[in-house]
């Protein structure tokens, strides 16, 4: 069995969020399907999202939860899938889920069961799934793709004991086994590229997405981590390094985007929701603008006394962790005890400007954003409009979430949209 050749209807790469809905959809269609993923595993990072139990959607989905070039380009693809659509999947297969907040629904259990649910829509289908495959060349002709690979293939057989995945709830008449390692060549007249982004590279994320773009001469929005911590510039470092571990309700506000969520000092910056969000519409050298008492009149009481004083005004600040009102009171005294003066720190108050000197990276980024053009794609079925047969979907897409399920149903909506169109 030296250099075999498959033959399918579509060669999906990446058995990630997208790529497994995909493959399991087209296959549900009736088409041949091959899933060939890097990592020896599948859904990887389905299996640590949300805390280990999955954030897979949000009940308020809509197309403003999305940053993009292109801020219309999603909206077409969410509405033909929606979380309804997914949540029926995630019912189908019984799994019991909560609302945690703001519309964010996490399994009751484990993200396992995502994954679970993925693979039986898969088996059941008939894909193809192999695992531990690296490719090495992807050629388009008249005839359509050649994918060539260097693998431990993993091809579907009866009875056998199932690799890579220890028996999680598997159908063992339909287990797949590790064949051998070998070169191996696949061909389709449909590509479907769910490689994701970069972010977290240890758990096997790469740039093949926006290599192969490169390759077919596609436009590609220069990727950049979002949903990431930020770090201090020099002189905050300095003054707040020590608060690591406070954590306040804020508005943050970055870009004219503001959110209303809890912010953390960590020991090189800030992180927490409100900072995570706000990071994916920053860019370097802006300030992020963070409300430091959302809705409140801070020095409303000060203003109505002659009893101005420093003790006074640490009192106004009750609200606030106590370590870090002392911090702030350090660095900012209102500059003189009148009016003028206290309304100058209660503006400071509400928008303290941070700039920072940049992001954790990749290595913390919980997405990419950027990514393949959408200008490049159509709306509908996330086909290259320069390549026919050649679909992108999911994270490698320019269409990036906010934090709270967003991500995984825009993985969800896309990969539909191309699963209905090969
Ligand atoms: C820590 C963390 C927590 C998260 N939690 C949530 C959450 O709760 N809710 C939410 O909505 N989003 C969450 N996300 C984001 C979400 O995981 C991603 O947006 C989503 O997984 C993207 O799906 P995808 O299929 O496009 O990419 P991925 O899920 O990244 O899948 C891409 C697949 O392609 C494979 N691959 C890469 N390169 C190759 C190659 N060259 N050849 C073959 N295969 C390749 C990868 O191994 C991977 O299996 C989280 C992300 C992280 C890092």
């Amino acid at each position: 069995m030296n250099n075999p050749t498959h033959s399918y209807d579509a060669i999906i790469l990446g058995a990630g969020a997208a790529g497994l809905l995909c493959a399991a959809e087209s296959a549900q269609r009736g088409r041949r399907v091959a899933l060939i993923e890097r990592a020896d595993r599948i859904g990887k990072k389905i299996l640590i999202s949300g805390g280990g139990r999955c954030n897979f959607t949000n009940l308020h989905c809509a197309p403003d939860n999305f940053i993009s070039e292109n801020p219309d380009f999603a909206r077409s693809a969410l509405t033909r899938y929606t979380p309804a659509d997914f949540i029926a999947l995630v019912r189908k297969h019984r799994i019991a889920f909560h609302e945690k907040t703001l519309g964010q629904l996490f399994c009751d259990d484990s993200a396992t069961q995502i994954t679970t649910m993925l693979e039986t829509e898969c088996r059941q289908a008939g894909v193809h799934l192999f695992l531990d495959t690296h490719i090495a060349e992807v050629v388009h002709d008249s005839t359509g793709f050649r994918v060539r690979t260097n693998s431990s293939d993993v091809v579907p057989s009866l009875g056998a004991a199932p690799f890579g995945f220890k028996g999680a709830g598997l159908d063992p008449n339909l287990a797949l086994t590790n064949v051998s390692s070998q070169t191996s060549e696949f061909r389709a007249p449909s590509l479907v590229v769910a490689t994701g982004g970069l972010s977290i590279p240890k758990m096997g994320a790469t740039s093949f997405g926006y290599d192969l773009a490169r390759q077919f001469k596609i436009k590609i929005i220069p990727p950049r981590p979002a949903l990431v911590p930020l770090l201090f510039n020099a002189a905050d470092q300095k003054n707040f390094a020590e608060l690591a571990g406070v954590s306040i309700e804020v508005i943050a506000t970055s870009n004219d985007h503001s959110f209303r969520e809890a912010m953390l000092f960590t020991h090189r910056g800030l992180s927490g929701p409100a900072i995570l969000q706000a990071s994916s519409y920053w860019r370097e050298g802006q300030p992020i603008y963070i409300d430091l008492a959302p809705g409140r009149d801070v020095t409303a009481s000060l203003r109505t006394t002659t009893a101005r004083t420093a003790i006074a005004i640490r009192a106004a600040l009750n609200f606030l962790p106590k370590r870090f009102a002392s911090r702030w009171l350090d660095l900012n005294t209102p500059p003189s005890w009148t009016n003028a003066g206290l309304a100058t720190f209660e503006k400071t108050l509400h928008a303290w400007p941070i700039f920072p000197g940049g992001t954790e990276g990749y290595a913390k980024a919980e997405v990419t954003a950027g990514g393949i053009d959408t200008r490049e794609l159509s709306s509908k079925t996330m086909e290259s409009r320069k390549i026919p047969g050649l679909y992108f979907i999911g994270e490698v897409v320019d269409v990036t979430g906010h934090l709270g399920g967003f991500n995984f149903q825009w993985a969800w909506s896309s990969a539909h949209a191309a699963a209905q169109a090969f």
